[in-house]
């Protein structure tokens, strides 16, 4: 084992801890919550010792950057998540490349990922869901330039989505303001939750069961308001070249 593996192993067995612990004060199980490792700025092949050891959900913001990297990942049989803002351009690429794409802001962008899963032409054989999976992105951050819907527009996108055929929605991803002290996103993290729970009520059963909130500095706290996948760099990877 080189020293840089020992060292992800080690972070990954302090941020399952920490997924355990903040589970465990909620009265939740630490196998409810899913670990999608934010691989964006990092090599293949911190990806590939993730994946040895065990990780298999990975998360990057950028479609040419999970492309970079797809030779050198072959092995690597992992779901991957587009976590960032998708350019419409993009949506034929990034039905090939992703398993999930996390951050739909707009019913234009839901109709292109429809239309470019349709003409995969995927058959029974390719193993591949024929649904692509899809979150939809909820603004969480007043800030203008950050992505996502606003809350009221959410039961009219849901409504449009779920007549997508190719798609298949199964929640919400939200990325809260960044605060020095995780506790202030709480209300934010909970906001999302109750979108949620009343687009579900609107529509009279619950159909969107998945929530991506918490990052590397909040995963706790977001577990403790329902999270359902932790989206985590950093604390597994190490600090970010900055760009
Ligand atoms: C980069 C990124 C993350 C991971 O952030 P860390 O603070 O490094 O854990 C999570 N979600 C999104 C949308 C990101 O862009």
């Amino acid at each position: 084992m080189t020293a840089a593996s020992g060292e992800l192993n080690e972070n990954l067995a302090q941020v399952r801890g920490r997924i355990a612990l903040a589970a465990a004060r909620v009265g939740r199980r630490s196998e409810e919550i899913k670990l999608v490792a934010v691989s964006k700025t990092h090599s293949a092949k911190k990806i590939q010792q993730l994946y040895e050891a065990g990780v298999r959900h990975f998360g990057e913001n950028r479609v040419q950057e999970r492309e970079s990297k797809l030779a050198a990942l072959a092995g690597v049989t992992a779901t991957w998540h587009m976590i960032g803002h998708l350019q419409k351009n993009k949506t034929a690429r990034a039905v090939q490349l992703f398993e999930s794409v996390d951050s739909v802001d707009s019913l234009v962008l839901a109709e292109k990922l429809n239309r470019a899963r349709d003409e995969l032409n995927l058959t029974p054989e390719d193993g591949v869901p024929h649904r692509l999976r899809v979150l939809i992105e909820i603004k969480l951050d007043p800030e203008p330039a950050k992505s996502g819907i606003d809350g009221e527009s959410l039961p009219r996108l849901v409504q449009a989505i779920m007549r997508l055929p190719h798609l298949h929605l199964c929640g919400l991803m939200g990325v809260p303001p960044y605060f020095d002290d995780p506790e202030q996103a709480r209300p934010y993290f909970r906001r999302l939750r109750e979108l949620r729970d009343e687009v579900c009520q609107q529509m009279g059963y619950e159909m969107l069961p998945v929530l991506s909130i918490g990052m590397s500095h909040d995963m706790e706290v977001a577990i403790e308001e329902g999270a359902t996948e932790v989206r985590v760099g950093t604390a597994l990877f190490g600090e970010r070249e900055k760009g």
